[in-house]
């Protein structure tokens, strides 16, 4: 029968079976006892199996012993136990079937040896053959999934909002355009140059920056929704933590205030924690050899501990006697910059942290007015050593109140969205959770271009 590595590794098939397993060799060790030891992996498990490879085979000498990293293979034989050290079964082969050789082995671009993640960036289609990026996978899948549960469990429905759209959440820049091409009958400009155009079927349109608007929308009917979806945004900037296609999950709820919504974002990352810390021990256990924290002894504090909570305005006055020199100015009234999120949960706080009611110049016309008539009910989430994971903030119900902040912020039109507060309006939150963020934090991975199997960042979309 063919089984995974992973059901293999976990003890799940009896001693004595006959196995096949299939995955692509990492290294061969050939014994002076006239026999080979390889290590296949299938991207089941962080560990591989340990194939014994006797030189009886029929094709020992032909395919065996020219064996090479990244060679497909499949073996079949008897499952026993291992005599080596850090393994507990080995595969006593009986066949050893090559599927695919290596073209020129010492060329193999992901030969068996430390990689930097910049030259593993240049070649994201091998990459999941290495440790890390198998274990980021993984990691990723579980997260996923318990996103999907979390929710599940809790009565939220699904929402898959568009991704083409004509309304700018953030009524800000930092959008794609959509534009129509007519392979067949290419327009062109006066100098025969491909004209592409700037329009969706006549209307101008662009790739979604948030599925936030329409969510509201079925917020406003199902009471509890979330997207789960990829969105975009031309962030023409180098950053480690900004690319310009990323995931991001945004929940949803009615009758709900800002405390509801944090009360909310907090249960769901300890969730998140939780899930990985249960299902992805051995991959943790990888990362945490990387981080000098431990990314156990974090996700297992994080999942058990509340979060602290901040207003903006006390965190500002904490910036501005921390005494440290900042590249960015910090003053009411500004944005916070990465550093500046970073220090007030790192060096402040030692945690995860929520900053709330923030000044409403910096943010987006669609959150809650507060009573002061300065700031909004606004919340970020900042976690050690990415800065922002998390941001969300109770919606502006008040017809009249949304119309004045659009008034200011210059926006008009979003006919439909002013509808929601025409006819059944209510309080209602939500927030939009950085996936990669995420993960990037719960691994300790540094930079986000290595959260997502093909990365797009400026100058980087080929493959
Ligand atoms: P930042 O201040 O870091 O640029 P933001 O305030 O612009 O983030 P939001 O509009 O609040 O981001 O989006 C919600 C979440 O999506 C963020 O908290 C963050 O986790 C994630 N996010 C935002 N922009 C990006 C990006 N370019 N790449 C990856 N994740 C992102
Ligand atoms: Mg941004
Ligand atoms: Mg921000
Ligand atoms: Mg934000």
């Amino acid at each position: 029968t063919v089984v995974s590595i992973k059901s293999l590794l976990a003890g799940r098939v009896a001693q004595g079976s006959e196995v096949e397993v299939r995955g692509w060799i990492r290294s061969r060790r050939d014994s002076k006892g006239g026999f080979s030891f390889l290590a296949l992996h299938d991207g089941s498990a962080q560990a591989a199996i340990q194939v014994v490879a006797p030189g009886e085979l029929a094709n020992y000498q032909a395919d065996v012993l020219r064996l090479t990293a990244g060679c497909s293979v499949i073996a079949k034989g008897v499952l026993v136990e291992s005599q080596g050290k850090g393994q507990s079964f080995e595969i006593q082969a009986s066949g050893i079937e090559v599927c695919g050789w290596v073209d020129d082995p010492d060329t193999y671009p992901i030969a068996k040896k430390r990689h930097s993640f910049e030259y593993l960036r240049t070649v994201a289609h091998l990459r999941p053959r290495t440790n890390t990026f198998g274990a980021t996978t993984r990691v990723r899948t579980v997260l996923a999934n318990a996103v999907h549960r979390y929710f599940y469990e809790r009565e939220f429905q699904w929402i898959n909002t568009p991704l083409i759209t004509a309304s700018d959440c953030e009524g800000a820049g930092e959008m794609f355009r959509v534009s129509t091409l007519d392979l067949m009958n290419l327009p062109r400009t006066e100098q025969g140059a491909v004209d592409f155009g700037a329009d969706f079927f006549g209307k101008e349109a662009f790739l979604t920056v948030s599925g936030q608007l329409n969510a509201e929308a079925y917020c406003l009917a199902m009471s509890k929704v979330y997207t789960f979806g990829p969105t975009f945004r031309a962030e023409n900037s180098n950053t480690s933590r900004h690319l310009a296609e990323f995931w991001m999950v945004e929940p949803e709820i009615a009758f709900a205030n800002l405390d509801d919504d944090a009360a909310l974002a907090e249960d769901f990352l300890r969730y998140l924690l939780t899930q990985v810390l249960e299902n992805c021990e051995d991959d943790l256990a990888f990362f945490n050899q990387f981080v000098d924290e431990g990314v156990l002894a974090r996700a297992q504090k994080v999942a058990s501990t509340p979060f602290e909570r901040m207003d903006y305005g006390d965190a500002i006055k904490i910036l501005e006697k921390s005494g440290k020199k900042f590249e960015y100015p910090v003053r009411w009234g500004l944005d916070m910059q990465s550093e500046h999120e970073r220090y007030l949960c790192e060096e402040h706080v030692g945690g995860p942290l929520i900053v709330t009611n923030y000044p409403k110049d910096i943010k987006a016309f669609y959150m809650r007015l507060n009573d002061d008539g300065k700031t909004v009910a606004a919340m970020d989430v900042l976690a050690p050593g990415i800065g922002e994971i998390i941001g969300g903030a109770q919606r502006e119900e008040r017809l009249d109140v949304l119309d004045m902040r659009m008034a200011e912020q210059g926006l008009e039109g979003l006919e439909w969205y002013r509808d929601l507060r025409r006819y059944g309006t209510v309080a209602h939150a939500g927030f939009g959770l950085g996936f990669e963020r995420l993960l990037n934090y719960i691994t300790g991975m540094e930079n986000i271009r290595d959260a997502i199997p093909f990365p797009r960042t400026p100058k980087h979309a080929d493959y």
